[in-house]
């Protein structure tokens, strides 16, 4: 394929942006090469700058579960742009999106809209730290809740030391504050709350993790949180910013049956455009401002056409929810293909999966925690099957630490098409 345009486009971007990106693994860094400059997308395909026709696999990261440029979700911004595109008030349209949401989520009474995943996770934080009045939170490792200061840690030497930032900007006063797990590792979320008792406001985590590539939670794991946090009475809280609105209508919690005390979400809830989301039951929403005494705020928050969009693909969604088997199936087919693929060529690989979100790591090792990836990443094949899948027209995640999203957009023959160019990829490997 030739990437001439977009190429030039990436050396223009470089002088006026840094590193030419808005967001950092925009930049290919991880697998190497340049990105490819988009010019607009439909369904489940993407064309670049050069004219190349992409089957895409990361669908904005997320957010595109229904295809690109999904027509109710287009219209339903047109339609609203002609009224204005902001008011600084409140609106009808922020009501009727927050009463739908309540109704597809378990177990929430409130929910506050916010511009991306990380204000949620980051005022989800404050709002568990304002209600129960300590300081401390527990993350795993591997675990990405956006870019706020306490969530940018790295491991410690050891269980129970603190965190270090693992970005310069976050002090080490932000950091100290940041206890660090292994994700699917109870017995150390349990040594970290028996050395911290009484200082610990939550735990968050990704509960099917997708920042690792795709972790599924070990059985028991969740549920094991949940009794920790029943029993101390540190909040339980779910990042679902990418599992929200995808894994079920009721993101984890329907899907694996298990109830957190806040959730998060982004991508899906705002049908492609910036939104973000953090909802609980009335006793903790009602501690926000400005009920209660936790500050959280937007200029743009509720924005109409980031409302217009996200109403339309959660009706969408709600209206029609065999969509979520349809798409749980297509991805089942498509882990069975890519499976058969590597089987064949003997290639050592794990495909981890839960619904719409699968992953393959190259190694013969199970993959369970941010170790057990970055073990397989480190091999250094996939960077080679990224670059190899893209010269054949599909577009997966440029990192070993992502996992992919399927939309519904994908017909069995798109899928086909992905295992056939594996096939051919994986001769190379
Ligand atoms: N949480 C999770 C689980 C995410 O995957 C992401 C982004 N990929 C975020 C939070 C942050 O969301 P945003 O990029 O919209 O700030």
């Amino acid at each position: 394929m030739i990437y001439k345009r977009s190429s030039e486009l990436f050396q223009q971007a470089q002088k006026v942006i840094p590193g030419g990106v808005n967001s950092p693994v925009r930049a290919f860094k991880a697998v190497g090469g340049e990105p490819l400059f988009i010019k607009n997308a439909k369904g489940p395909y993407l064309y670049d700058e050069d004219g190349n026709k992409l089957i895409d696999y990361i669908n904005s990261w997320g957010p595109m579960i229904l295809g690109h440029a999904h027509q109710p979700v287009v219209d339903a911004i047109i339609e609203k742009t002609k009224s204005g595109t902001s008011f600084g008030t409140p609106t009808e349209i922020e009501t009727k999106i927050a009463e739908l949401a309540v109704k597809m989520v378990p177990n929430i009474d409130k929910i506050r809209m916010v511009n991306s995943g990380t204000e949620a996770c980051m005022s989800a934080v404050r709002l568990a730290r304002g209600f129960t009045g300590k300081d401390k939170i527990i993350k795993f490792a591997g675990c990405y809740h956006g870019h706020s200061d306490s969530f940018l840690i790295q491991a410690g030497s050891g269980a129970m030391t603190f965190g270090t930032p693992n970005s310069p900007g976050v002090t080490e006063g932000t950091a100290k504050d940041t206890l660090l797990a292994n994700y699917n590792d109870l017995d150390n979320v349990n040594e970290l709350v028996e050395a911290n008792r009484d200082s610990i406001a939550c735990i968050i985590l990704e509960p099917v993790a997708g920042n690792m590539g795709c972790i599924p939670p070990k059985e028991g794991f969740l549920e094991g949180l949940r009794e920790i946090c029943d029993e101390t009475g540190i909040l339980l809280v779910f990042d679902e910013v990418m599992t929200g609105f995808r894994l079920a209508e009721g993101g984890v919690q329907e899907r694996l049956g298990i109830n957190a005390d806040i959730l998060c979400f982004g991508k899906v809830i705002g049908g492609g455009m910036p939104v973000g989301a953090f909802a609980a039951r009335n006793e903790i929403m009602d501690y926000l401002a400005p009920v209660g005494p936790v500050y959280q705020a937007g200029t743009l928050s509720g924005n109409p056409l980031a409302m217009a969009a996200g109403l339309a693909m959660l009706t969408e969604l709600h209206e029609n929810p065999e969509i979520f088997k349809s798409i749980d199936e297509k991805t089942e087919y498509l882990h069975k293909g890519l499976a058969r693929v590597m089987n064949d060529h003997d290639i050592k690989h794990t495909i981890n999966r839960v619904g719409s979100m699968i992953s393959i790591h190259f190694g013969d090792k199970p993959v369970y925690d941010f170790a057990t990836s970055a073990a397989s990443a480190s091999l250094g094949v996939f960077n080679k099957f990224f670059h190899g899948m893209l010269d054949n027209g599909v577009y997966i995640a440029p990192s070993a630490y992502e996992t992919w999203f399927i939309s519904e957009a994908l017909s069995y023959e798109d899928l086909d098409a992905t295992i056939n160019a594996a096939n051919k990829v994986a001769k190379t490997l």
